[in-house]
C-alpha cells in the first residue's frame, strides 16, 4: 500500500514516514499544499494523510481540489488542536477520516487499516485472498493450502498491487512508480526480476495463481482452475 503524506512540519512528516514504512507501507511526503496536491493527482495512492494548515494551499483546499477531479483515494486529516471547525468543514469536503494531533501510532494505524478497509481492498487488517492463496502483508507470509513460503517485501509489495488491480493489467510503469516511486532509477527489468521471483514461489506453492505478461503492456494476475 502506498501512503502520500502531506505535513510542512518536517519532524513529524519523517516521525510517521518511519513508523509507516516500518509497517511496511510505502510512503512519499510532500512538504506542502501543492505539492502535496501534485501528487494526490497522480491517483497511485492507496491513502492520503493530509494537514489542514499548509503552506501555499491548504488542506481543506487540496481535499476539495481532489475530490472535484474525481479522486477518490481515502483521505485522513490531521488536525492540530483548535480546528474543530476546519475538521468539520474537512469531513464536509469529503475526508474520510480525521486524527486529532497529537495522536499515538497504534491509533493511527488503526484508522489507516480501517480506511483502506472502507475501499473494500483488503480482506482483514494484513491478509489479502486471491484464487488458492493468502497474502499476509504485515509478516510478509504467502499461504496456499498447508503450504507458505516467506516473501521479501517488494515481493509481497508487488503481488499486493496485482491483487488490488485484479484482472486489470498492470503497466511495468506502475508497479516502478508504486514500489520505488516517481524519481526512483529503478527500470523495467528490475520488474521482471521481482515478477519472476513471485512467478517461482507460486509454483513452489503449487497454487493455481499465475502471473500472465501481457506483451507490451504489463501484467495480469489470474486464478486457473479455481471455481
Ligand atoms: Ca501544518
Amino acid at each position: 500500500m502506498r501512503i502520500l503524506i502531506v505535513e510542512d512540519e518536517i519532524h513529524l512528516a519523517e516521525a510517521l514516514s518511519q513508523i509507516l514504512r516500518k509497517n511496511n507501507y510505502t510512503v512519499d511526503i510532500a512538504y506542502d499544499g501543492t505539492t502535496g496536491l501534485d501528487n494526490a493527482l497522480s491517483g497511485i495512492y492507496d491513502l492520503i494523510l493530509l494537514d489542514i494548515m499548509l503552506p501555499n494551499m491548504d488542506g481543506i483546499s487540496v481535499l476539495k481540489h481532489i475530490r472535484s477531479e474525481n479522486i477518490l483515494t481515502p483521505v485522513i486529516l490531521l488536525t492540530a488542536k483548535g480546528e474543530i471547525a476546519d475538521k468539520v468543514k474537512g469531513l464536509d469536503s469529503g475526508a474520510d477520516d480525521y486524527l486529532p494531533k497529537p495522536f499515538a501510532t497504534e491509533e493511527l494505524l488503526a484508522r489507516i487499516r480501517a480506511a483502506s478497509r472502507r475501499m473494500g481492498e483488503i480482506v482483514s487488517d494484513t491478509t489479502m485472498k486471491y484464487g488458492d492463496i493468502e497474502l499476509n502483508t504485515a509478516t510478509l507470509k504467502l499461504t496456499c493450502g498447508s503450504k507458505e513460503i516467506k516473501l521479501i517485501l517488494k515481493e509481497s509489495q508487488l503481488l499486493e498491487l496485482l491483487i488490488m488491480r485484479k484482472t486489470s493489467v498492470t503497466s511495468k510503469e506502475i508497479v516502478i512508480e508504486k514500489l520505488w516511486g516517481f524519481d526512483s532509477d529503478a527500470e523495467h527489468n528490475n520488474v521482471e526480476v521481482y515478477i519472476s521471483f513471485l512467478r517461482k514461489k507460486l509454483a513452489f506453492l503449487n497454487s493455481s495463481v499465475v502471473i500472465n505478461t501481457v506483451r507490451g503492456v504489463g501484467y495480469t494476475l489470474e486464478a486457473r482452475n479455481n471455481v
